[in-house]
């Protein structure tokens, strides 16, 4: 195989590019935003597992990205009882933790070390269409009127995938979880949060934050919704009015909230929460996905990067290893698809704690405590966090 054509420059379309280049497979990227997108979304979690995978194609985001260590979760009542802690991600060998980052500079990081290796980025190529030659070659058409074409077409087009809705015409459609994500920066005066997150089942919300060294805060907001809102009609609400919403929601919660909307700096952003737990088909011909183009998952585990990077590196190495293009993609999908429905699955649950009637609260704020002690040690979640990706190690094919 010689030319891959990757589909959107997202975290998992980067990460893809690089694998493959460590693989020794040529590839370019065709991402539909007309500029590096640097600035968009808000801070995300970089599991161990996703460190741990990244550190397979050698790529660093930690210093790059201005990530931040993130090894513990506290969680709180809105009336202020401590429910527990869970830890976030289990320490790589070196003591290495999952970080914190924002998603633009993670975004950048990735970039620019893409483009230190010489891999070519297309701007403003929305993909239209893919066609399939007599002789195999794959054709993407892009929405400007151009082409380019490959060996094979690796969709990393995200949740909104054009690639799965060409791969398959019944491809599983995004399922809104019943959470509007809010969030942004704060400035208010508290004491930093080393190395804790916070998170607080308010009354009629759920609110999470932590603050750096320097002071600044990182929050958002889960709020509950029965009904699908317009995603535009979503986006037209304005920073006044969002923060004087959250301060009615938050009202009979921790005065922390208050504080931190209160102080809020810049934009409040906002998003529909959806997840993908399963997706009938991963490939077909010469085009397969990765990421949120295939199994997006709500952002409860914390673990939508560290999937789609995952992804990358082990489509690679299946690419490196197998006897052709089916063989790979075939081992591929066994690999991954029960590790990342199996976490879509879990963060469902987590996202559902998140929305608890009144009923549901006294008794979740009864049982949490004893149920984290329980249950959330960091072995009852190192399946998730102690995946380790051995770059040299050869993908056994169970190919029939
Ligand atoms: C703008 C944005 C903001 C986000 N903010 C957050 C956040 O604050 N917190 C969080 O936890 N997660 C966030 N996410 C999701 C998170 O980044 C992903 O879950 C994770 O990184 C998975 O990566 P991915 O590469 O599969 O998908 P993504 O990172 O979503 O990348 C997909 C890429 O494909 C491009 N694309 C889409 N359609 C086409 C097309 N037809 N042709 C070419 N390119 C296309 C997109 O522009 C995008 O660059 C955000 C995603 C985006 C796109």
């Amino acid at each position: 195989m010689k030319k891959a054509l990757i589909v959107g420059g997202g975290i998992g379309g980067t990460a893809m590019a690089m694998a493959l280049q460590r693989a020794g497979i040529e590839s370019r990227i065709f991402e539909a935003y007309d500029r590096p997108a640097e600035y968009t979304g808000l801070f995300l979690n970089v599991a161990s597992n996703g460190l741990d995978a990244l550190r397979a194609i050698d790529v660093e985001v930690v210093e790059r990205a201005d990530g931040f260590p993130m090894p513990r979760m506290v969680m709180w009542s809105g009336t202020g009882k401590r429910l527990g802690e869970v830890a976030n991600g289990m320490p790589l060998p070196d003591g290495t933790v999952s970080v914190c980052v924002r998603r633009g500079a993670l975004q950048k990081a990735l970039r620019e070390q893409a483009l230190d290796r010489g891999i070519g980025i297309e701007y403003g190529k929305r993909l239209e269409t893919y066609e399939v030659t007599a002789d195999g070659v794959v054709v993407a058409k892009f929405t400007d009127g151009t082409d380019a074409a490959g060996d094979i077409l690796i969709g990393a087009d995200g949740i909104r995938s054009r690639t799965r809705q060409i791969l398959d015409a019944n491809s599983a459609k995004p399922r809104f979880t019943g959470l509007v994500g809010v969030g942004g920066y704060s400035r208010a005066d508290l004491a930093p949060t080393t190395d804790t997150q916070h998170f607080i089942f308010g009354k009629r919300a759920f609110f999470g934050y932590l603050v750096r060294e320097s002071g600044e805060t990182y929050w958002f907001a889960n709020l509950h919704r029965s009904d699908e809102p317009i995603r535009k009609e979503l986006a037209a609400i304005p920073t006044a009015q969002w923060q004087r919403q959250l301060r009615d929601l938050f009202a009979d919660d921790l005065p922390v909230i208050n504080e931190i909307i209160t102080n809020s700096v810049g934009d409040i952003g906002a998003h529909l929460v959806y997840d993908i737990p399963t997706s009938p088909v991963w490939h077909r011909g010469p085009a397969v996905l990765i990421g949120d183009a295939v199994h997006a998952t709500s952002p409860s585990a914390g673990q939508g990067a560290s999937m789609a990077v995952e992804d990358a590196v082990i489509l690679a190495r299946c690419l490196r290893d197998a006897p052709d293009i089916n063989a790979a993609f075939t081992a591929y999908e066994q690999l991954r698809r029960p590790r990342v429905e199996r976490v879509v699955a879990y963060s469902k649950t987590l996202s559902n704690s998140k929305s608890a009637g009144p009923v549901a609260r006294v008794f979740r704020d009864l049982v949490m405590p004893i149920a984290l002690k329980l249950f959330a040690g960091q072995k009852s979640h190192a399946w998730m966090y102690t995946h380790h990706i051995d770059w040299n190690e050869k993908v056994a094919m169970h190919v029939a």
